[in-house]
């Protein structure tokens, strides 16, 4: 089938859902208020693939079919190829000013790294192995869209999965001839409302005990398994709005997050990828090499979103004439650094490529932690930086609807600024305010300090990975080179003399 169109998608998320919000089940995504804006977002974006324009970037020649599908799902193999698929991931994330985090390429890049890796998941058994690069096919040849869950819900945090008081994480309860019976929740499932297929993978260290083996698994269903329940928050999106100027990201971008209930649902076994087994589940990401691939992804949506926040600070800044002051061009040049510094990062990844797993070449890992590590420090700062630059003003303009009601007039005037008439100034700080201090900016600062894990633990897991030994090494040389020389009398310093 190859890529799809945004209406073949949004006809594909009118099926049978679960999908719960408000206290009600949701009967139709691609109209609810709640969810319509954001789901005709994706289907623009699966559209741009079929844009004469764009479709050489953004897609390549399917090795099984031949069919042109996303190149969020190439194998790189070749520094030519991690640029390519950056840069489509670049268009996408362009179009959405960085705020769809889970766009699809998201969980297109994990699951490809999870099936260049799929020897890992097949040492006890290769169908498993079988099965994860036969479902990387499946979804790459349909372009399906992925929801996925990897964390278990917070109930307990002070005691491991299998010793919990109250058992409500998702686990493996039995076993059938045609697959595995799972009940439990899992969190956060982000963007399934629009998903087409959830993937359920580990996350969390698991013990190596046997109590430990319900709890070790990782399987895809359709969205609408019968099983399958998706408890959503409320929405972020302003339902009384008077115009979508007032709130151009979150009617667009608000791609939902929700929790996953499993009563009693089965997986069959070809979707079955691993299977009561903590050993397969613990670093395996890294082992496949994955969370490379991924963060490879990311770090382009982070760079996506650090260009948007610079040029939102740069035209707030123009427009009331408040760049003349030092310390707001201190402001704004942090905000150039954040840009050129994420930029580097990626691009020095590309340029360190080392061979990966099936002749697939990975990103170098240690430019992306990095950005990784750093981003969310830099998300929040650029967000109190729109805020410090946009001050007042930021509260102060009215709806956009304004510009046409009774109040028109004084509106258009009082309203304009040193640089933009009152039209200019009204939207654009109506599009600061969404992006920096809506609670869809709240939201958007919570998953950068999140999504991609818990940053005290990430830090501890970067701080194990890194090589260590050679720069600890350095410094003892250095001590014992120095040492050597004093007691040859060959170096005498100053003070040495003075005594
Ligand atoms: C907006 C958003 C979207 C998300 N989307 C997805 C998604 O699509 N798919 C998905 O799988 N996940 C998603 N996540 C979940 C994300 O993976 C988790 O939030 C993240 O792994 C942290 O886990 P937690 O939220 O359970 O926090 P917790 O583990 O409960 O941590 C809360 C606090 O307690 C501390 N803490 C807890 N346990 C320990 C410990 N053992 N040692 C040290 N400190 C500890 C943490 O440092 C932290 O400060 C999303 C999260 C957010 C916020």
């Amino acid at each position: 089938m190859g890529i799809r169109t945004g209406k073949e998608l949004l006809e594909s998320l009118r099926d049978d859902r679960r999908l719960f919000i408000d206290g009600k089940r949701v009967a139709d995504v691609t109209t609810d208020p709640r969810f319509a804006g954001a789901a005709q977002s994706l289907a623009e974006l699966y559209d741009m693939q079929h844009e004469p324009a764009l479709a050489e970037r953004m897609t390549f020649r399917s090795p099984t079919s031949g069919e042109r599908v996303g190149l969020s799902f190439i194998e790189p193999r070749s520094v030519d190829d991690l640029i390519r698929r950056r840069d489509m991931v670049k268009i996408w994330m362009d179009a959405s000013c960085g705020m769809f985090g889970r766009s699809p390429d998201f969980m297109n890049v994990f699951l490809t790294g999870l099936a260049s890796g799929a020897i890992e998941l097949g040492h006890k058994d290769p169908h498993f192995a079988d099965n994860i690069r036969a479902y990387h096919a499946r979804v790459r040849e349909g372009d399906l869209c992925l929801t996925h869950t990897l964390v278990n819900p917070q109930v307990d945090r002070s005691k491991p999965v299998e010793r919990q008081d109250k058992d409500l994480a998702a686990k493996i309860v039995g076993e059938t001839a045609s697959g595995i019976v799972i009940r439990g929740a899992r969190m956060v499932s982000t963007l399934a409302a629009y998903a087409n297929e959830l993937l359920v993978m580990p996350s969390t260290h698991l013990a190596l005990n046997k109590e430990a083996e319900p709890y070790a698994f990782g399987f895809a269903v359709p969205a609408d398994a019968p099983g399958l329940s998706f408890v959503c928050r409320p929405s972020v999106i302003h339902q009384n709005a008077a115009s979508v100027m007032d709130h151009p990201l979150s009617s667009r971008f608000d791609e939902t997050d929700a929790m996953a209930v499993f009563e009693d649902m089965k997986v069959p076994w070809e979707r079955v990828f691993i299977h009561r087994d903590p050993a397969v589940c613990n670093g395996l990401y890294e082992r496949t090499g994955a969370i490379t691939q991924i963060m490879h992804q990311f770090s382009t949506k982070n760079l996506a979103k650090a260009e948007f926040m610079m040029a939102l600070g740069f035209a707030i800044a123009k427009t009331t004439g408040v760049d003349a002051h030092l310390h707001v061009q201190g402001m704004l040049s942090e905000l150039i650094q954040f840009t050129e510094f994420t930029r580097a990062c990626l691009r020095a990844s590309e340029a360190d490529a080392t061979p990966g797993p099936a002749e697939t070449l990975m990103p170098a890992a240690m430019p992306l932690w990095t950005v990784r590590m750093m981003y969310p420090k830099m998300f929040a700062r650029m967000c109190e930086i729109i805020q410090l630059v946009g001050a007042g003003g930021l509260v102060a303009v009215p709806s956009y609807a304004e510009l046409e009601g009774p109040a028109a007039a004084a509106v258009n005037t009082y309203f304009q600024a040193a640089t933009a008439d009152a039209p200019q100034r009204i939207k654009l700080f109506r599009l600061a305010f969404d992006a920096a201090v809506s609670s869809f900016a709240g939201r958007q600062q919570l998953y950068e300090r999140y999504y991609s894990g818990d940053p005290v633990r990430l830090a501890g897991a970067l701080y194990t990975l890194y090589d260590k030994d050679p720069h600890i090494d350095r410094i003892f040389g250095l001590l014992d080179d120095l040492e050597a020389r004093q007691n040859a009398d060959e170096w005498a310093p100053p003070f040495a003399s003075a005594h």
